[in-house]
């Protein structure tokens, strides 16, 4: 249960005074639901109001605070001309100008004869300085009520600025002193403060230096959420160690035959990998193991032989797909292999109904049917397994460590093998899976090559149309895949739809479209067609639809490539280049490119390393948007930055590791205050694997 010391924290934002149901609800949609969320809403600038010149000294353009005696007012003929107010010093005349105001207000507000002091931005004009719209003017006896430092937060329409300063202000106010959570060397020798003075410090920024993600406070800050996420990981992790595990160890007899049917032997890391794999399995404790790889880095047969040597042992095996599509590549890529070696495979998928459905799930029960491959339908209530030991995950990051768990969930201590094809930077593997094993495949099997790839802008839309109608004359296929935007699958789908249209003046009816709103079996005739070489032209909406191996495809199109993520444009690439020919990938963008998004496609263009490009699009656009991180159920942080922060993250995994060690329930005094800090970061789950105390 949440520590009651965390409560303050945790009630809704419209607990906070000026804050009502409407304005709330701006808040929520900026920060988030609760008080916590809004101190986690950090400034992004800040206006130092605390020089104050007389008159005369105020520089053009620069934000001042001056003390003066209103004058005069000058309401204007024509209520489109600006009202002003004429106020002096000892040194001249200051002008404060209106638009669109009521004189009567304004007179009310700054009447003639009072000092007042005004803050705002200085500008001349004809020898007279001005400030137009001040930012405050308030009676001289009240001028404390002008911040002289004042933060500026990142802000959504329709929410004034400084309702949204007093909320949080009111909200630091009133911030518990916590205990602390953090080790006393580490947070002398890195001269960082206390959580609550962090906190303050952050958001009462006295300059840029206070800004900046290096900050002393702002690097507690991260560190903090940085802990939380790898110490809830640890502890996931050590409950799953303290869970039975089992020995899963055959005799080789299956995998031999599957491996004699291979046309090919396998490359140095896919063996390394499977010794990883088997040792895991023959241990007596579960294996969370991450098999990173490029797309046609031959994750399949790794997953194929891991599988197999469960069913040696005398268990079952299942193998899941995020998609439809890839779960039937899948089985058609493993019959053939698990046919030499002698074993049944079914499939399972959302599509599957009534009798055939049922007379799967009866072997799969009965332990008759040894390896399965499916979508997420395998997490279906119904699904029952006699004896799974080992579960492979292709995830394409589609799954969260929740559905992981979910199938582990259907045996006595399943194995659990998940499979990326996306390169994820070290650090975001870290963020995601803590301290998973990992085994990566970097070798590219034999017979690969490059594809070339080159940027074309969108204006010289037809003579990349004519290039590749030469290139399907001799023989090439081509995809030619559209960005998926998510917030609007129509107009997707039009544009999709209109580009197929346009194709079809070049290519008539040997282009093909597949979408996400078509029907399976409808997909499902149109990829044969390409498959099968009865299309030239794929048009594809989203990623998955071209989730397939289709070897005789060599040429890649990308419409509006600056849409993707670098990972993804990689992972598109990674579709063609599979056969005997030379490939070639066109990432054609919009001729008015920021110069970030050219260099991201420039990177692409460069390399054909998974992880450098990984790692470069974390360094270009940051954690939050690397691989579309909303959809990857990769965590997001509020106050960290990966792309500054990666070195605390690693300090963060090994203080996670030296506190499971030592203190592994989390009883000495600091582990009870790092019980806080997971509610605090709202890892209850984790929390909650803990014994009470
Ligand atoms: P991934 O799942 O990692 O994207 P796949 O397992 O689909 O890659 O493999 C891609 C292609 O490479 C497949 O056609 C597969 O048969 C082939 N392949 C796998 N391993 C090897 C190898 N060691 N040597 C040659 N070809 C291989
Ligand atoms: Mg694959």
């Amino acid at each position: 249960m949440r520590p009651s010391i965390l409560f303050p924290l945790f009630k809704t934002v419209t607990a906070l005074p000026g804050l009502g149901p409407r304005l709330g609800k701006l808040v929520e949609k900026l920060a988030g639901p609760h008080v916590v969320d809004l101190l986690w809403h950090l400034p992004c600038g800040v206006i130092d109001r605390r020089f104050s010149p007389k008159i005369a000294g105020a520089p053009n353009g620069r934000i001042a605070t001056l003390t003066v005696r209103v004058d005069s007012h000058a309401a204007p003929a024509n209520p489109r001309h600006p009202y002003k107010i004429r106020c002096t010093d000892e040194t001249g005349v200051l002008e404060l100008v209106y638009f669109h105001v009521r004189g009567d207000w304004l007179t009310k507000q700054i009447p003639v004869g009072r000092t007042v002091v005004v803050s705002g931005k200085v500008e001349w004009f004809h020898d007279t300085p001005q400030i137009t719209h001040p930012d405050a003017v308030v009676p001289l006896e009240s001028k404390d009520e002008i911040e002289a430092v004042e933060p500026v937060y990142p802000m959504t329409a329709g929410l004034p600025a400084k309702t949204l300063r007093k909320a949080v202000r009111s909200a630091l106010a009133e911030l518990p002193e916590l205990p602390e959570w953090q080790d006393p060397a580490w947070l002398a020798r890195r001269q960082w403060p206390v959580w609550r003075d962090a906190l303050r410090r952050a958001h009462c920024p006295e300059d840029e230096a206070d800004l900046s993600a290096l900050s002393p406070a702002r690097c507690r800050l991260a560190f903090d959420e940085l802990l939380a996420n790898q110490l809830a990981l640890a502890l996931v992790r050590q409950q799953q160690r303290r869970l039975a595990g089992r020995t899963v160890a055959g005799d080789g007899r299956l995998r031999a035959r599957a491996l004699a049917a291979l046309p090919f032997s396998l490359t140095g890391s896919q063996a390394a990998a499977l010794e990883e794999i088997y040792a895991d399995m023959a241990a007596d404790r579960r294996m969370l193991r991450l098999l990173q790889g490029d797309v046609g880095s031959g994750k399949t047969v790794v997953a194929l032989m891991a599988m197999l040597n469960a069913v040696e042992a005398g268990a079952q095996a299942a193998l899941m797909a995020p998609t439809e599509i890839l779960a039937r590549q899948h089985a058609e890529t493993l019959a053939p292999l698990c046919k030499a070696a002698g074993v049944d495979i079914a499939l399972l998928t959302g599509r599957d109904k009534g009798k055939a459905r049922q007379a799967v799930l009866d072997r799969l029960a009965s332990g008759e049917l040894p390896l399965m491959v499916g979508t997420h339908a395998l997490f279906q209530e119904d699904v029952a397994f006699k004896d799974l030991a080992l579960a492979v995950i292709d995830e394409q990051h589609r799954f969260g460590v929740h559905q992981r768990l979910q199938l582990s969930g259907k045996g006595r201590a399943v194995d659990v093998l998940v499979m990326t094809a996306t390169p994820i930077p070290r650090t975001l593997t870290l963020t995601a899976y803590g301290d998973m094993d990992v085994s990566r495949l970097t070798e590219k099997p034999a017979g690969r090559k490059p594809v070339q790839t080159v940027t074309v802008a969108l204006d010289r839309l037809e003579e990349v149309v004519q290039g590749i109608h030469r290139k399907v004359a001799e023989g090439a296929r081509a995809y030619w895949v559209c960005p998926l935007v998510e917030e609007s699958e129509q107009m997707d789908l039009a544009a999709a739809t209109e580009r197929h249209a346009f194709l079809r003046a070049t290519f008539g009816d040997r282009v093909g479209l597949v979408h996400g709103k078509m029907r399976g079996p409808d997909k499902d005739a149109v990829m044969a067609d390409f498959a099968e070489g009865r299309l030239d032209v794929l048009v594809a909406t989203t990623v998955i639809e071209v989730g397939v191996n289709v070897p005789e495809a060599t040429v890649m199109v990308i419409d509006h490539a600056e849409r993707f993520g670098l990972a993804q444009l990689h992972q598109l690439r990674g579709r063609v280049g599979r056969g005997e020919k030379p490939s070639s990938c066109l990432l054609l963008f919009d001729p008015h490119l920021t110069e970030t998004a050219r260099a991201r496609l420039k990177t692409l263009r460069d390399t054909e390393d998974g992880f450098v490009i990984a790692e470069e699009d974390l360094r270009l656009r940051g954690a939050g948007e690397v691989l579309g991180t909303r959809q990857s159920g990769l965590p997001e942080f509020r106050m960290a930055d990966l792309a500054v922060h990666g070195e605390l993250l690693a300090a963060a995994r090994d203080d996670a590791r030296l506190i499971t060690e030592r203190d592994p329930d989390l009883a000495t005094p600091r582990g009870q205050a790092l019980r806080t800090l997971l509610y605090l970061f709202e890892r209850d789950a984790a929390a909650k694997t803990l014994r009470s105390g």
